[in-house]
C-alpha cells in the first residue's frame, strides 16, 4: 500500500451531503488503536441511506460510510490484535457515527473487531457482513426458542434482500421447510437455489391481517416490519417465534394481542449493531460452518468503491438482490 489510498468520503454542503472519491493519507485517518488494509466492505440497508443522505444515519461530517470491513491488520497498538491478523468489523455505529469500510485503510477501536473464522475468505466475510450476521442472529433466535423442523413451515420476509437471502439458506441448511415472501417473482428460481420451496407475494403479505389467521409457521424471520408483521403475526402456529429485525416496509407495527395471548406466540426483536462480542464470535463461527461457500457466490455480486455513490442507493428501492460486496480496489 502507498502513501495515499482511496476512500468514499461524504461532505456536508449547502445542498445536502456530497460524496466523492479522495485519496487520502493515514494522517487523515481517525483516532484507533488498530489500523487495517481493507480487502472488501459491503452494502446494506443502512448504506444506502448513508450514500443518498437520507433518515440522518450519518451524524458528523466529514463521513467515510461502510458499516461493514474486513481486512488485514497493519498496525496495532491492541493486545488482542497483532500485524497480519484477519479480522472484521461490523456494527458499532462504524459507518454512522465512525468513519467505516468505503476506503483501502481505515483506523478502528480493537473492541469493534472479531477474528475472521480461520476458514473463512475475505470475500465470504463480507458477503456475509451486517445482513449475514443479522440473519444468524435470528436463526440462532429461533433455535434459543427450541422451534425444531419437525414442528412446521418457517417463513422468511423480504427473502431476496441481503438479510433475507442468508435467512434462506442458513434455515434450509438446518432442515426447515422454507417459505419465501418476495416482491420480485423474478428471484423465485435464485430463492429456490438457496432453499426455498415456496412463494407467497409482498401484496398477499401485505394486507391487513385479522386478529388471528389460520395457523402456518412454526417461526418467521421478518426484515420488512409493519403490515407484513402484523400478518406474520396472526398466522404463527401456536407457540411459534418470530425474529423481527428489519423495518424494510415500515416501522409501525399494526397488530392486537391476540397471538400472544391466545397462541402463545413470541416476538423476539433481533439487534446487531451492538451485540455483544462472545454472541458475534459465536454467530461468525456459525457462518463459517453453516453456509456453503457455493451458496454465498450464489448470492454476491462484487461492486467497485468507485460505482457505490451511483448504485447504491437502489437498496433502498428494494432493488439489490442477495449481497453486495464492495471491492475498494476499484
Ligand atoms: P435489503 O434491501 O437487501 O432487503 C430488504 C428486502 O425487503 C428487499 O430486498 C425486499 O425484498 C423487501 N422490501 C423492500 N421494501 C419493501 C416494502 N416496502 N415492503 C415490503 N418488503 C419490502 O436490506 P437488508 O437485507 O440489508 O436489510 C433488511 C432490513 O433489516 C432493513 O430494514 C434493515 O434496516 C434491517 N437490518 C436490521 C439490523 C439489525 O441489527 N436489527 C441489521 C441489518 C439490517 P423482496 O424483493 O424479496 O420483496
Amino acid at each position: 500500500m502507498s502513501d495515499t489510498f482511496t476512500a468514499l468520503v461524504l461532505r456536508e454542503t449547502d445542498d445536502g451531503p456530497i460524496g466523492a472519491l479522495e485519496q487520502l493519507t493515514d494522517a487523515d485517518l481517525p483516532d484507533g488503536d488498530v489500523t487495517i488494509d481493507v480487502d472488501y466492505s459491503s452494502l446494506n440497508y443502512k448504506d444506502g441511506m448513508a450514500l443518498s443522505g437520507k433518515g440522518r444515519i450519518v451524524r458528523s461530517y466529514p463521513m467515510v460510510p461502510g458499516i461493514d470491513l474486513t481486512g488485514t491488520v497493519v498496525a496495532s497498538e491492541s493486545p488482542d490484535f497483532a500485524v497480519g491478523d484477519a479480522v472484521i468489523s461490523t456494527g458499532w455505529s462504524v459507518g454512522e457515527r465512525y468513519w467505516g469500510g468505503y476506503t483501502q485503510r481505515q483506523r478502528v477501536r480493537s473492541e469493534w473487531l472479531v477474528r475472521r473464522p480461520d476458514d473463512m475468505s475475505a470475500l465470504t466475510a463480507m458477503a456475509i457482513g451486517t445482513a449475514g450476521l443479522t440473519a444468524m442472529l435470528c436463526v440462532m433466535a429461533i433455535e434459543d426458542a427450541h422451534v425444531l423442523p419437525a414442528e412446521g413451515p418457517v417463513l422468511v420476509t423480504g427473502a431476496a434482500g441481503g438479510v433475507g437471502s442468508v435467512a434462506v439458506a442458513l434455515l434450509s441448511g438446518l432442515g426447515f421447510e422454507v417459505t419465501a415472501v418476495t416482491g420480485r417473482p423474478e428471484t423465485q428460481e435464485y430463492l429456490a437455489g438457496l432453499g426455498a420451496t415456496a412463494f407467497l407475494t409482498r401484496e398477499e403479505m401485505s394486507e391487513p391481517a385479522r386478529p388471528l389467521e389460520s395457523e402456518q409457521w412454526a417461526a418467521a424471520v421478518d426484515t420488512v416490519g409493519s403490515k407484513m408483521l402484523a400478518r406474520v403475526l396472526a398466522q404463527m402456529k401456536y407457540g411459534g417465534v418470530v425474529a423481527a429485525c428489519g423495518l424494510a416496509g415500515g416501522a409501525d407495527l399494526p397488530t392486537t394481542v391476540m397471538p400472544f395471548i391466545l397462541r402463545s406466540v413470541r416476538l423476539q426483536g433481533v439487534e446487531s449493531v451492538v451485540a455483544p462480542t462472545p454472541l458475534r464470535n459465536r454467530a461468525w463461527a456459525r457462518l463459517g460452518r453453516d453456509l456453503p461457500a457455493d451458496l454465498i457466490e450464489s448470492m454476491t455480486e462484487i461492486v467497485p468503491l468507485s460505482q457505490l455513490l451511483e448504485r447504491g442507493p437502489s437498496i433502498l428501492d428494494g432493488q439489490v438482490r442477495g449481497r453486495w460486496v464492495v471491492d475498494p480496489g476499484v
